[in-house]
């Protein structure tokens, strides 16, 4: 009699590495978990990129293995590959444009139907935004495929409508990347235009000069330029300038970007002008350098004023399409005082690391809390402190996983946070924990095996009150007695609540622990920047 009390109310054992029903495919770690549909998987590929972390168009044999899901969901079902890629460019959800050039070259050269590859063919303006951006699709393009009709078209298109001033920055700047040049692809796709304007950047591409009836640089007042052939004429200036102040006096009076001027004038004048010149993607990636030539140093006071009032100006941000992650990776590498290849050594100024941190939260924009009662559970297992994110180096999932519950832990007004492996642990991060803070705390606790059920089971057994349960995952769960969907219904029952499952993905692979036949469970894709307004909508039962 007693015996049979005890079992009615004892959890189900149900080991991790047997399937729970016959949809679950084992994972890298042996566990059986469920497979995320073609969507989910592509948004993982698009915002996280490969599991390497990184694509490199020049590693055509890892590319093509790495993106055999796809190929073939590109021959499935392009229109649906079209859709989804170009959400997440709008959107500004993927840190790094190259797997979205990737699967966009994909469905232009291999889509069965002529009118899907059209239909990416003419989206490309719109995905390669800036001249780096379409050298890497055309090396990818280029990999799967010779310049047919429309190929040719498809590129000439991107040099005939983009906006001249664009184009003329394109022409100084990016003139070859990854075997490509913008001189190569101008040859092959022959652009026709009947602006002469254009056609004179066109044929400045191509040749590196400008034509003489077009401008004469000793003959015609600068002044009467049209803004675009201004940068052309200011870089060729630039090239023949002998010194840092002379290339900076340039740089503002023509709008030059500092790439179009010779390295070996790259000094603490021109930084000063680039500081006008350039963007605020740039300004995030070189205020290293900035500090290194002695511009960005805690005595000069207005430049740190400056920089601050620009990197975290939430406008700003928006506008420039600045990723959170570019906001960390720029707070990671600065805080360093040295460049990630080992080139120059600075002090950073404390300050800007701070608003660094202010960026990464602002670049996600306002979002709305949910007012529900969160767990935010990091999975701390040995399999996260291993690879990078979003090609970040030295960003292990972990540290990721810590970052993003940051934003959740400021966000909502009832969270706690944990860390688990095969059993809860305690990390000690707090909201006032700075991200560099938060990371260490959960990198620091990382070691062992890994149970995704720990949440539900600790929550459980602790009879905490949970509305939602937030795990940060690589979903290589394996080493526990139940399955987290049990665990999760086990604790529903127990506690009398409809309590919430969000998966947050760290690692590109299909793998979920959500079962996603069921509605009170969701995975999203950890920095994909719509993530935590949709996390939110879920919390509160509205999706
Ligand atoms: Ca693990």
């Amino acid at each position: 009699m007693m015996k049979n009390v005890l079992n009615a109310i004892a959890p189900k054992r149900h080991p991790q590495t047997q399937r729970l029903d016959e949809r679950q495919v084992p994972n890298n770690a042996g566990g059986f978990v469920y497979t995320l549909a073609d969507e989910g998987r592509l948004t993982r590929f698009l915002v996280l990129g490969t599991e390497g972390g990184t694509l490199y168009a020049g590693e055509r044999a890892h590319t093509v293995q790495a993106t055999e899901f796809v190929r073939q969901l590109v021959v499935r079902d392009a229109p649906l590959a079209l859709r989804v890629t170009l959400d997440v460019v709008r959107g500004n959800r993927a840190p790094k444009p190259d797997p979205a050039l990737l699967v966009l070259a994909l469905i232009a050269k291999t889509a069965p139907n002529v009118a899907d590859r059209k239909a990416a063919w003419n989206a490309l303006p719109e995905v390669a935004r800036t001249g780096t951006m379409l050298l890497h699709f055309l090396a990818f393009a280029d990999s799967l495929g010779g310049w047919g009709r429309l190929t040719r078209r498809g590129v000439a298109n991107v040099y005939e409508t983009l906006p001249v001033e664009k184009l003329a920055l394109w022409a100084v700047k990016y003139k070859a990347r990854d075997g490509w040049a913008q001189a190569d692809a101008l040859r092959l796709s022959h652009p026709k235009t009947t602006d002469a304007g254009r056609n004179a950047v066109l044929r400045f591409m191509v040749k590196g000069t400008l034509d003489a009836e077009v401008v004469s640089v000793e003959a015609v007042p600068s002044e009467t330029l049209t803004p675009a052939l201004r940068v052309i004429e200011g870089h060729l200036l630039a090239a023949a300038a002998t010194s840092d102040a002379e290339a900076a006096r340039l740089m503002r009076e023509f709008g030059v970007p500092i790439e179009a001027v010779p390295t070996h004038l790259r000094g603490a004048e021109t930084y000063r002008a680039a500081l006008e010149t350039n963007g605020l993607t740039w300004l995030l990636r070189n205020l290293g350098n900035l500090s290194r030539v002695g511009v960005l140093t805690a005595n000069n006071r207005d430049v740190v004023a400056q920089v601050i009032g620009c990197i975290t100006d939430a406008q700003a941000l928006k506008r420039g399409r600045v990723h959170p992650l570019d906001a960390l990776k720029a707070r990671l590498v600065y805080a360093q005082g040295r460049g990630v290849k080992g080139k120059g050594e600075w002090l950073p100024v404390p300050r800007v690391v701070d608003a660094l941190e202010d960026a990464f939260y602002t670049a996600f924009g306002a979002v709305q809390p949910a007012g529900t009662r969160h767990l935010l559970a990091l999975d701390v297992s040995g399999s996260m402190t291993m690879g990078q994110v979003g090609g970040v180096p030295g960003l292990t999932p972990n540290m990721a996983a810590a970052a993003m519950s940051m934003l959740a832990l400021r966000t909502e007004q009832d969270a706690q946070i944990m860390g688990f492996s095969t059993q809860f642990r305690a990390l000690g991060i707090t909201p006032k924990d700075t991200l560099e803070a938060a990371m260490k705390k959960a990198h620091s606790h990382s070691f062992g095996a890994t149970d995704c059920a720990q949440p539900m089971l600790w929550a459980a057994q602790h009879r905490q009150n949970v509305e939602t349960f937030v795990v940060y995952t690589d979903n290589e769960t394996w080493a526990g007695h139940v399955h987290p969907t049990q665990a999760l219904d086990q604790y529903r029952q127990k506690m009398g609540l409809p309590a919430r499952l969000i998966v947050v993905g760290l690692t590109a692979t299909r793998f979920t622990i959500a079962d996603p036949n069921r509605a009170d469970m969701l995975d999203v894709v950890g920095f994909d920047t719509a993530a935590p307004s949709i996390m939110s909508a879920f919390a509160r039962g509205e999706v």
